[in-house]
């Protein structure tokens, strides 16, 4: 943890700032943070292999003894949730030790001890693409001079990834899952500054201490909606301009897999005391991606288009440059990591000549089921050069693949992604 999130980071229950204990174990080098223990007006919290536990779950505590007892390998453990599978323990752990190492592979380490999901496909999936296109113009617009983003139940730090080049100092990615930030930091967005917390608690940040502050496909999950609304408005008080989202929540008027506890378009709308959001339907932000943008922020959706929709978005600011059209980024010409081949393309025809020619498989109905919608730019089969997928392997796009990139079929994934 570096000193800029250190003195961001408050108590969730006190609210009070912390120290560090300088009586306990720690380790410290330079303005970061390794281990220790971080202590408030009410409590004592852990810094597990730099990231700071800001809750009081039974393995936050075990991990915080291990601490106290100069045990961080093992304090990683607890906060792993591996603590009592010593076998996954060790084969985790010595994944993590080999520089080589992939996030699959650690994930797959893992087994039933992480969920995984389908995060091979996320960067390319519908859900992700509208949530990109909405960090990069809304994040985009209230960070332009400057300021810091947070990724509230974040996960594996997917759109934290999407935040790297906009937030100074770097994203903080906050999520319960100790494993998902900590596989986000090495791997997912490299150089976000992870923070271990609960949704459920207030935010364990200062007040105005983010100018965008977002929780994309997780919101629907939260219990204390409201609790949390209000948090998320108290982290960009102050600064403006500054904006706060919520992407992919789920809509109690229809139903959707894997639905959560959502509320009603007014539900969600109510939940802003302090700040009236505006309330778009997803399936029209999508519209607008797949057709190459703008992304129009402008747009009004009555409440007919509201309650047919499947996930909305939220966004609150104070900087009406935020509800305008925005225009769509180019598609990388230099990837962040790695162009890869979407890995729901498989190789399909013979090995040998000049091209290689690939068709889209989904790996289960399920995947289908919810992420169907990339048909509208994932074509069912491609056709690509040998030449052009070499030169995307090092990392250049010839003139012929830049349409492949623009419609992910060839992606921009971390390095060592594993794919
Ligand atoms: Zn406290």
């Amino acid at each position: 943890m570096h000193k800029s999130t250190f003195d961001i980071l408050r108590c969730p229950y006190c609210g009070s700032a912390l120290d560090l204990v300088t009586s306990s174990f720690n380790e410290v080098s330079g303005d970061e943070i390794r281990t220790g223990i971080l202590g408030c007006q009410c409590c004592v919290f852990p810094v597990v292999d730099g990231i700071p536990v800001m809750h009081l779950q039974p393995n936050a505590t075990a991990a915080k003894d291990l601490v106290e007892q100069q045990k961080p390998a093992e304090a990683r453990r607890a906060m792993f949730g591996l603590e009592e599978h010593p076998a996954v323990a060790e084969r985790v752990d010595a994944l993590i030790a080999s520089p080589d190492a992939t996030y699959r592979a650690i994930v797959e380490a893992f087994g039933e001890y992480l969920e995984g999901g389908y995060f091979l496909y996320r960067f390319a999936d519908p859900t992700f693409i509208v949530g990109h296109a909405l960090v990069r113009a809304v994040g985009g617009t209230v960070l332009r001079g400057g300021g810091r983003a947070v990724d509230i139940a974040g996960g594996s730090g997917h759109l934290t990834r999407s935040l790297l080049d906009l937030s100074t100092p770097p994203p903080v990615l906050a999520d319960l899952y100790f494993a998902k930030v900590w596989l986000a930091r090495r791997f997912t967005a490299p150089g976000c500054e992870p923070v271990c917390c609960d949704g459920n608690s207030p935010m364990p940040f200062a007040r105005g201490a983010f100018r965008f502050a977002m929780c994309s496909d997780a919101f629907m999950y939260i219990w204390t909606k409201r609790q949390f609304v209000l948090d998320l408005l108290r982290l960009i008080d102050g600064q403006n301009p500054a904006a706060a989202m919520i992407s992919h929540t789920h809509n109690q008027c229809t139903w959707t897999p894997s639905h959560g506890q959502p509320l009603t378009p007014d539900g969600y709308r109510n939940l802003f005391e302090t700040l009236e959001p505006h309330v778009f339907g997803e399936s029209g932000l999508f519209g607008d991606v797949v057709r190459g943008g703008p992304l129009d922020l402008s747009r009004v959706d009555g409440d007919r288009t509201l309650e047919a929709e499947q996930a909305l978005a939220i966004v609150a600011s104070t900087d009406p440059r935020v509800f305008t059209p925005h225009a769509l980024e180019p598609p990388p010409s230099r990837p962040a990591g790695e162009f890869h081949v979407n890995p729901l393309y498989a190789a399909d025809g013979p090995a040998a000549g000049e091209t290689l020619r690939f068709r889209l498989r989904f790996p289960s109905e399920d995947y289908e089921q919810e992420y169907g919608a990339c048909r509208q730019y994932l074509p069912d089969e491609v056709t690509v050069a040998r030449a052009d997928l070499a030169a995307l392997a090092s990392g250049s796009v010839p003139p012929g693949a830049a349409d492949l990139v623009r419609r992910r079929v060839v992606v921009d994934l971390p390095r060592r992604y594993g794919v």
